[in-house]
């Protein structure tokens, strides 16, 4: 029997000073100004809609995210914070996060957001190196980067989180471990390090530069490592590090396999009713669609053949044990449906199992997609 999971919502805010040449988000290169207020008032009629799939579920968690969100206005942010708030119920203790670019945020607008309602702030650091920022097409320079830091500091937000690249274009070990060095040196509750993949459709993609080797990249993996371990950070997916108590709530939903609306252009959903259906929404990509007023783009219901692959795809992402009974919680199906490729998994060395939970071992981490392959329909 299918339980109905906690509740996220995720906001798409679709434009960006330029493309970052590596960037395959639905991000479009800003021309003029954006349409702050007409922008808004779309994502709230499309919120109205969607909000009609759940009806009167509490939203723990709300992400804004893009592009670029620290391009609106503080007064934009609070029309739509206040505008999230009367059509939805948001849990009084709800972690709301923001993305913002370090080369689009003054003192006085961190503030504003505060006022708003965030609460969280994710700042795109990506690197230290000013050598480094420009071969990422990024608007920002290191010290723009530290004083966006050091401002989220002085706010006594609940949390913030810098995101940070490694594996650059002729990255040296030591320039990986000084960005990193750099980003703890801040003191941020949360550090997402991920490495720099070459994506198709992006500027990298048809162009690819020199990067550096398997052994540079696993030797500053590990090193990085031990350094954030070091400081105190607790890895709890492959990416993200936090200090105990500090994980994205936001993310670890998804990861769980919770539900979500997303709103906005491009932006997906997933939400579970109690009579075991499970919807997923994708929404208009281009703002110009978007802005005419019809928001769906796609919708299914998640067959019950899919959902063992796309529950395991999300929840081996998170390193924590997973309780068994949730796989039949939120998927509502037996755990007898998965039972061979379960044993198969076990019998590779993939996962560990007890009498009520299942974790990955560092083999299965490193043969994830082997691994999911087993529970593909
Ligand atoms: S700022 Fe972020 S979303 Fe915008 S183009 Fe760069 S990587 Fe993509």
């Amino acid at each position: 029997m299918l339980s109905v999971p906690p509740l996220s919502l995720y906001i798409h805010i679709p434009w960006c000073v330029q493309k970052c040449p590596y960037c395959d988000f639905n991000s479009h290169t800003l021309k003029g100004e954006i349409p702050q207020q007409e922008y808004i008032q779309h994502v709230l009629n499309d919120l109205q809609q969607d909000a009609q799939l759940i009806g009167n579920r509490t939203v723990k968690t709300i992400f804004i995210g893009g592009g670029t969100p620290s391009l609106l206005s503080a007064e934009s942010m609070q029309v739509l914070m206040d505008g999230v708030r009367n059509i939805i119920t948001l849990d009084p203790q709800a972690e709301v996060t923001m993305e913002a670019n370090p080369g689009t945020v003054e003192a006085e607008r961190f503030y504003a957001y505060q006022q708003a309602g965030i609460n969280r702030i994710s700042i795109g650091v990506q690197s230290f190196g000013s050598d480094k920022l420009i071969t990422l097409g990024r608007i920002h320079g290191p010290e723009e980067a530290k004083k966006a830091a050091r401002l989220a500091a002085e706010l006594g937000l609940r949390s913030f989180n810098l995101d940070l690249m490694h594996g650059l274009p002729a990255q040296t070990f030591s320039e990986g471990l000084s960005d990193l060095r750099q980003a703890i040196e801040l003191s941020p509750p949360h550090i997402s390090w991920y490495q720099l993949t070459i994506e198709p459709n992006t500027q990298f993609g048809s162009r690819p530069p020199v990067l550096p080797d398997d052994d540079a990249l696993w030797e500053i993996y590990t090193e990085g490592h031990q350094m954030l371990t070091a400081a105190g950070y607790q890895q709890y997916e492959t990416s993200a590090y936090a200090k105990p108590g500090f994980q994205c709530q936001h993310n670890i939903n998804y990861w769980r396999f919770g539900d979500y609306l997303g709103v906005g252009c491009g932006a997906h959903g997933k939400i579970s009713f109690a009579d075991g259906r499970i919807l997923r929404t994708v929404k208009v990509k281009h703002p110009r669609g978007y802005m005419e007023g019809r928001y769906l783009d796609q919708s299914h219901q998640v067959s019950d053949e899919d959902r063992p692959f796309e529950y395991f795809m999300n929840r081996f992402r998170l390193l924590e044990a997973m309780e068994r009974s949730d796989f039949t919680r939120f998927t509502g199906l037996s755990e007898a449906r998965i039972r061979s490729q379960l044993d198969q998994a076990i019998k590779q060395g993939y996962i560990t199992e007890t009498a009520t939970q299942w974790q990955i071992t560092q083999h299965g981490k490193l043969f994830l997609n082997s691994l999911l392959e087993l529970f593909l329909n």
